[in-house]
């Protein structure tokens, strides 16, 4: 039993072969995907998120502007999220949401300021949220540590965490749990060990984001939520535990926080 805690099965690269997909991760022991979804808000992109959570039995959706559509988000934007989320109890989170300045999509202050917009209206409705980060660090932490350190706060998950031991330890101390994708496998990827070494079980996730990330020994084909294994075996080794033990410690950790 394990589960893929971030996935973007609603995507067109699975629009040929998406019930065999979601079979696959069945048969592969995967008893629970979060399909994120992504795109225009003013598109029917997140409606079609949704819907497959709707569709599938052990497939949960999150609905949020991610950081590249950051400049598309505005009152009509954060509306049809709102009614999408409230439209149906398979959507359990909101995001993904965060800073992307690797690829600088959207501009830098807006994407600070939809960032802290969508972890606000998240708290409203007591969603939990997915964050993503990439090549801003210090900023996600900053606006994190500012909006979510109270009690109130419903959780989050930091998600394809690609940032340093200092990072995990700081949002694990507001109450996030790290989740890690197949780049954790890389063979270059020695810093993302490093902060890897710093979560313990409670606190750990794992995910495919397919279909990017492919873990090794699958890289350069097409990611799927069944080779959420993969992620999960190397990090086992690396922690020196069993699989079985890892799979079940990820899978309870996602359902005790999305009290499923
Ligand atoms: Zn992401
Ligand atoms: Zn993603």
């Amino acid at each position: 039993m394990i589960i893929d805690s971030h996935c973007h099965i609603d995507g067109d690269a699975f629009d040929e072969d998406r019930d065999a997909v979601v079979q696959r991760a069945k048969d592969a022991g995967v008893v629970a995907m979060l399909n994120v979804g992504t795109g225009d808000p003013h598109s029917d992109d997140f409606r079609k998120a949704v819907a497959v959570a709707e569709k599938y039995e052990n497939v949960y959706a999150s609905v949020g502007v991610h950081p590249h559509d950051a400049k598309l988000y505005n009152d009509v934007a954060e509306n049809h999220l709102l009614e999408l989320a409230r439209s149906s109890q398979k959507v359990i989170a909101w995001g993904e949401i965060g800073l992307d300045f690797y690829y600088d999509h959207s501009p830098r202050d807006v994407q600070k300021e939809v960032f802290r917009r969508q972890i606000r209206k998240a708290r409203e409705l007591d969603l939990p949220i997915i964050v993503h980060s990439r090549d801003a660090n210090d900023e996600t932490v900053e606006i994190l540590t500012a909006e979510c350190s109270d009690d109130g706060f419903p959780g989050g998950i930091m998600h394809c965490f690609g940032g340093t031991a200092p990072m995990a330890e700081a949002l694990m101390k507001i109450g996030f749990l790290i989740s890690f994708a197949g780049n954790v496998t890389f063979k270059k990827a020695d810093d993302l060990r490093d902060a890897a070494r710093v979560v313990p079980l409670d606190r750990l996730l794992v995910e495919t984001d397919c279909p990017f990330l492919t873990p090794v020994p699958f890289r350069g084909k097409r990611n799927e939520p069944a080779y959420v294994e993969h992620t999960a075996r190397f990090l086992a080794d690396f922690y020196g535990i069993e699989f079985e033990t890892l799979a079940k410690r990820t899978t309870d950790n996602f359902m005790s926080f999305f009290r499923l």
